[in-house]
Order: C-alpha cells, then structure tokens, then sequence
C-alpha cells in the first residue's frame, strides 16, 4: 500500500520510491539528491501508478537529456500494428518517451496497449482525442466532456498529459491584435482557441485547473503545460504572445507544485539560433526550475525535408542551455506523416543533440562511449567502432557499400593508404610505410 500519492508527494515526505532508485543509479546520482530535486520540482519522474510495465527515467536540466517520439494512428494511417511496430523500434533506437497523438478510431485500446507493452514514458494530448472519442464536433463539447477524458487517460496509465492551459480570452484578443506571421500553430493550442472562440466560454484547462490536478495527484499524471503560442516561424519567436503564456504557465506550475503534482513546460518552436539560449534561461527563471520540454527549436523556417537538422542544431543549444527534453522532429516535419524511415530519422538527429549537449553539460559518464569510439578508431576496429555507434546498422552499410580496393585492408575508402590513423600507427611502431 502507497504512503504517497505522486513522486514529488513522496519525495516531499522523505520516501525513497523504487522508481527513485532505479532514476539515480541511470544517472550516478544518489537517491537522496534525487529525492530532493524531485521534491522541488526540478526533476520530474513521469510515472502514472498504472503503467506497471514501466522502466522509469526522469527529466531534469542536471539529468541525461532525453527525447520523446510522437506516433499514433490517424485517418490516413490507420494500422494499429504498424504504429506499434514504429513504437518498439523507437524504443530500441533510444527514446524514453512515446507521445501518442491517435487522432482515428477507438484511440483507447491502442493507448492501453501502449501502457501495458511499452515499457518508456507514455504521454498524450486529450483535447486531441476529445472529439474522436465522443464523436462528436468540436463546438458541441463541454468542459466537463475534456475533464472526463483527462481522467480516462489518467486511468489508463498514461504517464503525462499535454494541456494547454496557459491560453486564457485574453490571448484570442492578442492573437488578433498583435498580428502574429502564423498565429497559433500548436494542434491542441488551435482547438483550444477555436472552442473558446465559437463557444465564448474561458479555456476549461485553465478554468478547471484544480480538479486536473486531483486527477493527476491521484494517478500521479505529470502535467506538460503545453505551449499553444509556441512561435511557428521566426518572425513570431519571443514575442508578446509566447512570454504572456509562459508568465501564466509558471502560474500554473506553482499552483501544480502547491498540489504535489510534477510538471514539465513547453517550449518553442521556431527559434533563431541566437535566441534559443535566452529562451531558456527566461523559462528557467518564470517556471522556477521546472523541467523545460521543447518542440525543436527549429533555427530556420527553409528547410523542409531537412527540419530533423534545424531542429537538432537547436534541441543541441537548447539542451546545453537548461532543456531537460527534446520533441523529435522528422524530416517529414510540415509536410506528411512521417513513415518509419522518417521516424528513424527524426530519433537519431534528436539522440545526436541530446548527447551532444550532455557531454557540452558534463553529465557524468556522458563522453565515455565518445572515449571508446576514440580508441575504436585509433585501433582501426571497426567493430568496435560499429558497437559505439548510434546507428550501427548505417555505419556498417556505408562501410560494406565502399570498401577499399585492398578487401583485407583495416582502412576505409576514404583515404585509403594514405590513411593517418594507419600511418602515424605504424610511425609510432617504428614499421615502414607502404603508400603506393
Ligand atoms: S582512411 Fe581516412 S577516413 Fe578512413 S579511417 Fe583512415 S584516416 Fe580515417
């Protein structure tokens, strides 16, 4: 029987819980400086009490960065099996979180699948899920109808919930005042905005706040105060509309904290690459610490096909700036459903960014695979060079597809006998050089 309701609950009281454990010894912490991070906030373990199956990471500025995928099923893309077939091998590719945004169908038989399978951190967006589920048009809901699903969700094990409940009447008037490139351009910002426009009422995630968080207490939900004005180019980046959210965000957080429920906050968007860092430290700053989850930051809006790199040159900045968790984004990003080569993409350009910034942080143990690489290729082994690789699958095609001339030879195509790493060996060795 628990004696605490959430993580932070516990760490509060002075309880050690098992997921703790098994977060500090990931991260070379001991358990009592991760108790008391958690315990203000600064660190969230996403751990809904009915997601049995669940190997525990937490997400912290001072922890290993880690990155999320979003999947799911829509219209044009209604194969449960395939999403689930995207879901396992992001999970072998290294990410701790899959987003799971159904937006077709029974969404809920999939989301328990994902809570009784999948061993990472689950989270969603109901107000995406609200009118698939009732079936319903958007202008015809209730409040109470998006609380429900708050908690249907919470019930299914679902470790954090997306809400965007930082948009208040006030922004509708700021969105159409301020005159913003691409308005609002978050999916669950949108349908916020649009009820609230057509139904002339306050946004239900921001009016019902308190029976949210006796939800989330109550299943221990992470709340990830969504970021609905998030810039969608970079003409819009840092302005009126992104910093008045984020003020009311860091409202909610207190309110949340004040609960014992964990938060995460989102972040932007498209960001010039100069302006990432300062984003950071002010989010740092109005949210008091709490764990900073971004959307990219893109650095530039002209490259289409290639966002998974504009998104990971600033994930790497953002991370090293104080971000705790990247939003993976493909290169199919504004333009199509990604597919499962997209999916793979989109992980490996976010692994790279996160990894880079841990080792730019310091976190420990984060440059010791690079260590090992490093002697791998002094040592011309390749296997053990294939072993330290992100994607060794890709490594090993590119090696096998461009082999020297020489099959037997331990360099590669590039340089062939002219290889440094072969030469300054055999030079140290004191053996001759064979170049022709
Ligand atoms: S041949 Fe050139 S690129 Fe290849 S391992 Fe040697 S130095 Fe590196």
């Amino acid at each position: 029987m628990r004696n605490y309701t959430t993580q932070m609950d516990a760490a509060r009281k002075g309880i050690v819980t098992k997921e703790m454990e098994i977060v500090a010894k990931k991260e070379h912490m001991t358990t009592d400086a991760l108790r008391k991070l958690v315990g203000e906030g600064k660190v969230a373990i996403c751990a809904n009490k009915n997601h049995k199956c669940l190997d525990p990471e937490g997400v912290g500025s001072m922890l290993r960065t880690k990155i999320n995928v979003n999947l799911g099923v829509s219209r044009d893309c209604k194969d449960y099996d395939i999403e689930m077939e995207k879901v396992m091998s992001a999970v072998k590719l290294g990410a701790e979180a899959i987003m799971d945004l159904s937006s077709h169908g029974n969404t809920q038989p999939f989301r328990q699948k994902l809570t009784q399978e999948c061993p990472v951190m689950i989270g969603t967006v109901p107000v995406y899920d609200s009118v698939i589920h009732y079936q319903r048009d958007l202008a015809t809901l209730t409040a109470k109808d998006f609380i429900d699903v708050v908690r249907l969700h919470a019930q299914d094990g679902v470790d954090f919930v997306t809400l965007h409940c930082g948009i208040t009447r006030k922004t509708i008037d700021q969105i159409r005042n301020h005159k913003r490139k691409m308005n609002i351009v978050s999916r669950g910002g949108s349908l916020v905005f649009a009820w609230m426009s057509m139904t002339g009422e306050e946004n239900p995630f921001y009016e019902y706040f308190d029976e949210i968080l006796d939800i989330c207490e109550e299943y221990d939900v992470t709340i990830s105060l969504g970021d609905a004005c998030r810039p969608g180019c970079l003409a819009d980046a840092t302005d009126v509309c992104q910093i008045e959210e984020l003020v009311r965000l860091g409202e909610l957080t207190k309110r949340a904290w004040a609960h014992n429920v964990q938060v995460m906050v989102e972040g932007p968007g498209h960001v010039p690459l100069d302006q990432v860092a300062a984003n950071m430290k002010v989010q740092q700053t109005i949210c008091m610490g709490a764990p900073f989850y971004v959307l990219g930051p893109l650095v530039t809006d002209i490259a289409p096909g290639y966002d998974h790199i504009t998104a990971a040159i600033g994930g790497a900045v953002a991370a090293m700036s104080g971000a705790a968790f990247l939003c993976y984004v493909t290169p199919a990003e504004h333009l199509a459903l990604p597919n499962v080569d997209d999916v793979k993409q989109g992980i490996i350009a976010s692994k790279i960014a996160a990894h880079a910034a841990d080792i730019a942080k310091g976190i420990p143990g984060a440059r010791d695979i690079d260590d090992r690489m490093a002697d791998a290729r002094q040592k011309l082994d390749w296997e053990a060079q294939y072993a330290c690789a992100l994607d060794p699958e890709t490594a090993r095609q590119i090696r096998d597809s461009r082999k020297p001339e020489d099959d037997h030879s331990d360099t590669c195509s590039m340089c062939g006998k002219f290889c440094a790493v072969r030469s300054m060996n055999k030079a140290l060795a004191g053996e001759y050089i064979d170049i022709l």
